[in-house]
């Protein structure tokens, strides 16, 4: 890699045969099939690894089932279910820079977004959720003197976690660290694209200390390790996060033996910048609401609206930002922004731009691409219509629509004018039309002069067809937890 040299260990580790993680152990699939993990700044090959299928997921969901009922997992106390996470969150800070190395390859985004967030984020998540193992109480509830009643607040089971490839570790993160918590088991399928990281953390997480089959990792296909997860007789709950159309599908599914599901899905995110913004913060936030991570961001802000007063300066600024970022490969300590994951997305969000250029859209900045790699450059369109695709459809890349509104409530309308409902930005000086907005956009997250701000300690999650349930905070353990209701006669 020009400029950067790789750490050994990773060096290793991408050389080496890449295996599922079942039981404790790092084995072959039981097919021996394997497939390539792909370098999306140069579209080589980058690591090979072993493909997961239906015979070895249930070999995992065998071994996962097997530690949540019989062996030490459930017999541990919650305080060292909670230390184990704790020592965890310890082993990645000391092996953050591997991590880093390894998901800004794979994926191709920046590796100091991934050390500066990423890797943070998910070493959060553990802490986090560790301290929560010891505090998932339930409730006594008075009823009369002659009844006692509790709830227990009482493991799902196992967890089969389905997790997307904008943030590998950090995504992998967010949904093991509330299961383990709430002492439940896990079966994970990272995405097909990025799926080193996981397999990584595979390896801190026997280091840690765990007891074999807590954590299993089944790197594969949607369609065949996925699917096979989901139609498990022995998954208890399956979350998901992903893209709306599979959502609803495994939603679906889920219904035959009412598996219990959370699902993350899509967005389409409205960013609206009033006239009193302070547009020295306004202008730089919602850019990076937008391009961050090369915009594969499912709570980016993708659909800007801006007061009509200062429309011209606000998408002037902005083309000047998109102008003057560079693009490389993640591993480059001096770029912004990296290349799309896959040659799939490139092709998903280069066919979107077109389609915004003939559905008669003005582009203001970018649109261009590279022919190595999967680069796109920060695009913005104006002159847009709420009828055209780029304003209604999840582009999923690097390309911001921009509106002109004139009063709050076309800006209201506007934002909620969208199957979606996962995030929202609101740039104002006034804390009275903060609130008149809030109270009214249908959204799981509603920022105020500020973006896509998360925390392990902050539920996050979608309104409408972005999909139910939350990640973090107290929140999340309700996505692992069944109520046990208790009534005892005392008369
Ligand atoms: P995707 O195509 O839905 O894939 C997500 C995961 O589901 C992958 O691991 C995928 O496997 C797997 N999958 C695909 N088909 C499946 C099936 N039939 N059964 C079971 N699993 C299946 O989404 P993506 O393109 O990877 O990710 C982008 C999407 O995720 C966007 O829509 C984005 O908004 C959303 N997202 C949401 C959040 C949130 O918190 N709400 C966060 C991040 C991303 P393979 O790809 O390996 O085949
Ligand atoms: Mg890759």
């Amino acid at each position: 890699m020009k400029n950067y040299k790789i750490s050994k260990n990773v060096e290793e580790f991408l050389n080496g045969e890449v295996k599922l993680f079942i039981g404790g152990k790092f084995v072959k699939s039981e097919s021996g099939k394997t497939f390539g993990s792909i370098n999306p700044a140069n579209g080589e090959v980058l690591a090979t690894v072993y493909e997961a299928e239906k015979p070895d997921v249930d070999k995992a969901v065998r071994a996962a089932k097997e530690a949540f009922e019989h062996e030490n997992w459930s017999d541990l106390t919650t305080l060292q279910r909670g230390n184990l996470m704790f020592r965890l969150a310890q082993l990645i800070e000391e092996h953050k820079q591997e991590i880093a190395e390894i998901d800004s390859l794979d994926n191709g985004k920046p590796i100091h977004e991934v050390l500066g967030n990423d890797i943070p984020n998910a070493i959060g998540q553990f802490q986090y959720f560790g301290g929560w193992s010891t505090k998932n109480t339930g409730q006594t509830i008075p009823v009369s003197n002659e009844s006692f009643n509790y709830t227990k607040h009482e493991p799902v089971g196992v967890a089969g976690q389905i997790i997307p490839w904008n943030f590998p570790f950090m995504m992998a993160a967010w949904k093991i660290a509330p299961a383990l918590a709430t002492g439940c088991t896990v079966v994970l399928k990272p995405a097909e694209q990025t799926p080193l990281s996981a397999i990584y953390l595979g390896k801190l997480i026997k280091e840690a200390g765990f007891p074999d089959g807590v954590v299993n990792i089944v790197p594969g296909y949607g369609d065949k390790a996925g699917n096979a997860l989901v139609e498990h007789p022995d998954i208890d709950k399956i979350a998901f996060t992903g893209s709306t159309a599979v959502g609803k599908a495994i939603m679906k599914k889920a219904a035959d033996d009412m598996k219990r599901v959370t699902l993350e899905l899509g967005g389409k995110s409205p960013n609206i910048i009033l006239k009193d913004a302070d547009l020295d913060k306004a202008i730089p936030g919602a850019f990076a609401a937008i391009m961050a991570n090369q915009g594969e961001v499912c709570s980016a802000g993708s659909r800007l609206y801006v007061q009509r007063e200062i429309f011209g300066e606000v998408t002037e600024k902005l083309t000047e930002f998109a102008k003057k970022v560079k693009q490389g490969p993640g591993l480059l300590q001096d770029i912004d922004m990296g290349p799309l994951v896959s040659k799939e997305q490139f092709e998903k969000v280069t066919g979107y731009i077109q389609k915004g250029i003939n559905e008669g859209a003005t582009i203001l900045t970018g649109g261009s691409h590279s022919d190595k790699g999967f680069f796109v450059e920060p695009t913005i369109f104006t002159e847009v219509t709420d009828e055209m695709s780029i304003v209604k459809e999840e582009i999923f890349g690097p390309v911001l629509v921009a509106q002109p509104f004139d009063t709050l409530d076309e800006a209201i309308e506007k934002a909620n004018n969208s199957p979606y409902g996962l995030g929202a930005g609101i740039w104002t000086e006034s804390n009275k039309k903060a609130h008149y907005m809030i109270d009214r956009i249908q959204s799981g997250s509603v920022w105020v002069n500020c973006y896509n701000l998360t925390n392990p300690a902050i539920p996050f999650g979608g309104y409408k067809q972005s999909g139910f349930g939350r990640e973090m905070g107290s929140y999340a353990l309700e996505n692992y937890t069944e109520v046990k209701t208790v009534w005892m006669d005392l008369s």
